[in-house]
């Protein structure tokens, strides 16, 4: 075989691994069980309309992180794009993160910050000063019960099928609560859409003269020649594919929630004015619809056309896509195991979402595959 390093996927940790170490001059081949580079960043223009459509579920790119904006800026400009959510509950529509305006439009009330935490800190006072052990009393201290129950539980009971109690805390810790009327989604201090696209971006990343792509090759099939059986041992391996399926599932199955997307394309120009509605209450059986015209509005799309997707969640079976891990307790032991296993596979580099079982973001996949070449492959 003619490459100093395997790569398993091409989402954005092993593309990043790639394109450093091909600069580096090491020969990269990777492998990619689709038929298409770039993991769930993967987007496609809709063909009758153009209009580009995030395969995988709406990618909004944003980060604090120097390193990583100076980075993904060799490959792609950015649009000022803002990330703004709205969430519907009972017939009306609010501003999602929870912040002074959707406090004031819940209970009908003109507070300022002061009298709006307060109030607030009184709705979670059931908890006292215990540290919030899990999703449920996490969102009781970030913001009482009334509002925890109007906009969290019930998505989150939709999004995850788990018991909020179940979940960690940390989930939802990343949900900012605002006593401002700043609806930003995002806090970071750099956001922003590719201008070209993601997927423009990241065949930019693979396009280098010692990146070899092979799609539609599944490393645990033995019939193609970078199988697992044929290169583990022979090169260093990054491998960024559910942990649990690398081992066989010897300590059993992790678990995931998956996404289907129910995809239309409609004879309007505008159907909701706005990117992502999320629906809060759990009689509406989808968690949110995307339309993705509204994250380009700098493109000359078709003014009578859009693209709405309708996105359901559920757990993941092994024949599906695994895109969230749900991470209860007994995950985490597992996972615990499967740690130990990837001791014994020194060559064998574990990373990304699906390789670490991590919630992560396109940002922290990027800075966490910067960091595995300075520390494990280049040092
Ligand atoms: P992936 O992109 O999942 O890439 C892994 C690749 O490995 C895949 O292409 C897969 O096909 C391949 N692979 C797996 N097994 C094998 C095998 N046996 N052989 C060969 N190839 C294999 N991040 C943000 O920053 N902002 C967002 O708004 C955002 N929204 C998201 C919405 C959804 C619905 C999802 C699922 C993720 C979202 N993310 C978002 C996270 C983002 O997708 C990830 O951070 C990023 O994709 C991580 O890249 P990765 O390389 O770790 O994994
Ligand atoms: N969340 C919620 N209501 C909302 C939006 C988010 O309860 O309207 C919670 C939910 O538990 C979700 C978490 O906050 O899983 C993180 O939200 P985010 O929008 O980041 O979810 P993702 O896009 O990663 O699925």
């Amino acid at each position: 075989m003619n490459a100093d390093v395997v790569v398993v996927g091409t989402g954005f940790f092993g593309l990043t691994v790639a394109e450093r170490l091909a600069s580096a001059g090491r020969r990269v081949l990777m492998v990619e069980r689709r038929d298409h580079l770039g993991g769930n960043a993967y987007s496609e223009a809709e063909p009758t309309t153009g209009i580009e459509v995030h395969r995988y579920g709406a990618h909004l790119f944003h980060t604090s992180n120097e390193r990583v904006w100076e980075y993904v800026n060799r490959f792609t400009a950015f649009t000022d794009y803002r990330h703004r959510v709205y969430t519907t509950h009972r017939g009306e529509v609010y501003p999602m993160p929870i912040n002074l305006g959707t406090i004031n439009q819940f209970f009908r009330s003109s507070h300022g910050p002061e009298a709006a935490r307060a109030l607030l800190a009184e709705q979670a006072a059931e908890l006292g000063d215990r540290t919030p052990a899990n999703l449920d009393e996490q969102g009781v201290r970030l913001i009482g019960r009334p509002l925890y129950e109007a906009f969290i539980r019930g998505y989150t009971a939709k999004q995850w099928q788990t018991d909020p109690r179940e979940l960690p805390a940390s989930i939802i810790s990343r949900l900012p609560v605002r006593y401002t009327y700043d609806n930003r989604y995002f806090n970071d201090r750099y956001e922003g859409l590719p201008v070209d696209g993601y997927t423009a971006w990241l065949e930019r990343m693979a396009d280098h003269p010692n990146i070899e792509v092979r799609l539609s090759t599944d490393f645990f099939d033995d019939a193609q020649p970078v199988s697992k059986a044929a290169v583990v041992g022979q090169v260093p391996v990054v491998y960024t594919g559910p942990v649990d399926r690398y081992f066989d599932f010897a300590e059993g199955e992790l678990s995931w929630r998956t996404l289907d997307f129910e995809q239309e394309v409609l004879d309007v120009g505008d159907f909701q004015g706005t990117s992502v509605m999320n629906y809060a209450d759990e009689d509406t059986p989808f968690t949110r619809i995307l339309e993705f015209r509204h994250f380009h509005p700098e493109r000359d799309y078709p003014r009578d056309r859009t693209v709405v997707v309708r996105e359901f969640s559920r757990f993941a079976q092994r024949t599906d896509e695994p895109y969230y891990p749900v991470n209860t307790p007994e995950d985490r032991e597992r996972l615990l195991r499967y740690r130990e296993l990837m001791t014994a596979e020194p060559d064998v580099h574990f990373g990304g979402r699906l390789g670490t079982y991590q919630y992560l973001d396109m940002h922290m996949a990027i800075g966490s595959a910067l960091s595995m070449v300075d520390n494990q492959l280049t040092a």
